[in-house]
């Protein structure tokens, strides 16, 4: 066994130029290179993808990795090729003659990763030839994407195990980096995978500081921050593209190097927008819940959600973004009732389970806005985890408020 650990090592050097694995990852790799099914909870950041590119790298045959987003796919095939591994995916923006290749590189052997989207999956003709092909194993990525008790549901995703078993007896890895107890239960279930290597790290950033504003004057407030933070990097939330606009504008005008991000910009502006950021040549990206997915800026200092999250899986993934270099990262979320009875609005039109999973999911977060224990407690306890102390590192830890109302009702009991 010594020798395909020094194996996975050397090419871990080789390919992606790391010299260690981080955390469970070589592990987890070995799991899924034994034909054991696995199950990987780490949070965003944590280094996910490598759990499946390896493997399937070293392995004989094609590994076949599903994923919900287009955009996600092209980032780790433009990466996987640039590092001059063959990788392709197959979705339905390919031409015919783009599609034969995919085909014909995946029967020959020759893709080490196919990429592909649940719904192509459940195509009859690409059924077809992947039940003719070497399929060393399958990686499904976002699979917090199973369960309608997350925040991210895709139907499709429910028919994974069956076109799985359909394609052969395949080891399975699921990878997410949001799942609360309950829909760890619900992913394992669909994919029958109870049995599986189960690899959770702890959710505890412990660089990440958490505070919850009354959204009062908030405006005043977000550019009194953003202002004292001048030259740091931030994202700010905002529920819709009109706040967006509006909240980048009024940086704008106060002399804060801010863009907007959300889905109605056209693409070009949208992309260089990002860009823009990522290359520091903007401080501040102001953005809908759009941007962000597998973005990977170490040193974003800020994360200020200017309206109050549906979940608590979207918060913990939105401020999850900040301090990725372990350095500082403040969380500031804004918080006001009128906020929630708007997110309440958008509920009432949807069907009766959707509608009563989202209301679970907001009624989960409402409480941890009014909390007034430690925070990190509170949102580490939603994902199943146990912090047996307060961290002394939350807005409830830091400025206890209650307490101080104690302690000056003790004075004034002393004084009189
Ligand atoms: P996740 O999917 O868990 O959010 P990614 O797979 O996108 O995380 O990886 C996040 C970052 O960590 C990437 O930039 C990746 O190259 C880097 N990374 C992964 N594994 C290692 C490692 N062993 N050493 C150093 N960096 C790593
Ligand atoms: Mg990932």
């Amino acid at each position: 066994d010594q020798t395909v650990y020094e194996t996975l090592k050397e090419r871990l050097k080789e390919i992606f130029g790391f010299s260690q694995f981080r955390g469970d990852q070589e592990a987890i790799i070995h799991s899924i290179l034994s034909g054991r099914n696995t199950f990987v909870i780490m949070p965003t950041g944590a280094g996910k993808s490598l759990c499946y590119q390896l493997p399937a790298i070293v392995n004989d045959g094609t590994a076949i990795v599903i994923s919900p987003l287009i955009a996600l796919m092209k980032n780790q095939v433009d990466q996987l090729n640039a590092f001059g591994i063959n990788a392709q995916f197959l979705n339905s923006t390919l031409s015919k003659t783009e599609m034969n290749k995919v085909k014909k590189d995946t029967l020959n052997g020759s893709l080490k990763l196919l990429y592909i989207a649940p719904e192509s999956l459940t195509k009859e003709e690409n059924l077809d030839f992947l039940k003719k092909a070497n399929i060393s194993f399958v990686a499904i990525d976002e699979a917090h994407c199973i369960s309608e008790w997350g925040h991210d549901f895709r139907p499709e995703y429910r028919k994974i195990r069956g076109i799985v078993d359909n394609i052969g007896n395949l080891p399975v890895i699921a990878l997410t980096a949001t799942a609360t107890p309950k829909v760890q239960l619900d992913i394992q279930k669909n994919l029958q995978m109870e049995e599986a290597n189960l690899y959770k790290t702890s959710f505890n950033r412990k660089n990440l500081y958490y505070e919850i504003k009354p959204k009062v004057d908030a405006k005043k407030q977000l550019i009194k921050y953003i202002k004292q933070n001048k030259g740091k990097s931030g994202i700010v939330y905002c529920l819709s593209r009109k706040t967006v606009e509006e909240i980048a504008e009024l940086l704008r005008v106060n002399d804060v190097r801010a863009l907007p991000y959300h889905a109605g910009l056209d693409p070009q502006t949208r992309m260089a927008n990002q860009d823009a950021f990522l290359n520091e040549d903007a401080d501040v990206i102001c953005a809908t819940i759009a941007f962000g997915m597998g973005i990977d800026k170490p040193d974003v200092r800020f994360v200020i959600h200017y309206d109050a999250p549906k979940s608590l899986e979207g918060y913990y993934q939105e401020t999850g973004r900040a301090g990725r270099d372990g350095l500082e990262g403040n969380c500031i979320m804004f918080y006001s009732y009128d906020d929630i009875v708007k997110l309440e609005k958008f509920n009432k039109d949807k069907p009766v389970t959707e509608r009563d999973n989202a209301r679970h999911l907001l009624t989960e977060m409402v409480s941890y806005a009014n909390l007034g224990t430690c925070r990190r407690r509170q949102l580490l306890g939603y994902f199943g985890e146990y912090l047996d102390k307060d961290c002394g590192f939350c807005d409830n830890c830091l400025k206890p408020t209650e307490k101080i109302k104690v302690q000056q009702e003790v004075v004034l009991a002393l004084r009189t």
